[in-house]
């Protein structure tokens, strides 16, 4: 077991070494989604970044999940979880609808504040190569704010 300490509020939270494996080395750990919304709230607005749109054609795989408070699919019930969990502190997202551009691809965080610079990543299992984009993301934006939403703390929502 491994112990990581929430950045907000300071409790600690054992994980065992597989739980681990959700998490990314250069992203602070929030404990829940209390921690994460209460940081967002408490970030002071900025708007130095020009977001550029993503154009999301709203593929709907047979995984989709569909949310009928926010009418709309996400990808899987964390993701809906996380959704519903915002709406409910007000804190203004937009969920798929911005793009980085990183080395020679692009990045599409779940969700974005644009009003705080700071985006949302929800993460079950890293997919290949994920993580690798997200270093590389984290590296060329330091001054977006990053906040992983990891599969260790779906419960804590
Ligand atoms: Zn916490």
């Amino acid at each position: 077991m491994t112990l990581r300490t929430c950045v907000y509020c300071g409790q600690g939270v054992e994980m065992t070494q597989k739980e681990t494996r959700s998490l990314h080395d250069l992203a602070s750990f929030y404990c829940s989604g209390d921690c994460i919304c209460n940081e967002i709230e408490n970030m002071i607005p900025q708007f130095r970044h020009r977001l550029k749109p993503y154009f999301n054609h709203g593929n709907v795989s047979d995984t989709s999940v569909w949310c009928t408070e926010t009418k709309r699919f996400y990808r899987s019930k964390y993701e809906k979880k996380v959704a519903l969990f915002l709406e409910d502190r007000d804190i203004y997202y937009q969920y798929e609808q911005v793009r980085f551009d990183v080395g020679n691809t692009v990045y599409i965080p779940d969700f974005v504040v644009p009003d705080k610079d700071c985006v949302i990543e929800v993460k079950g299992a890293w997919q290949f190569g994920a993580k690798a984009k997200v270093t590389q993301f984290l590296l060329e934006y330091p001054d977006i704010r990053f906040i992983l939403a990891s599969w260790l703390i779906r419960n804590r929502w």
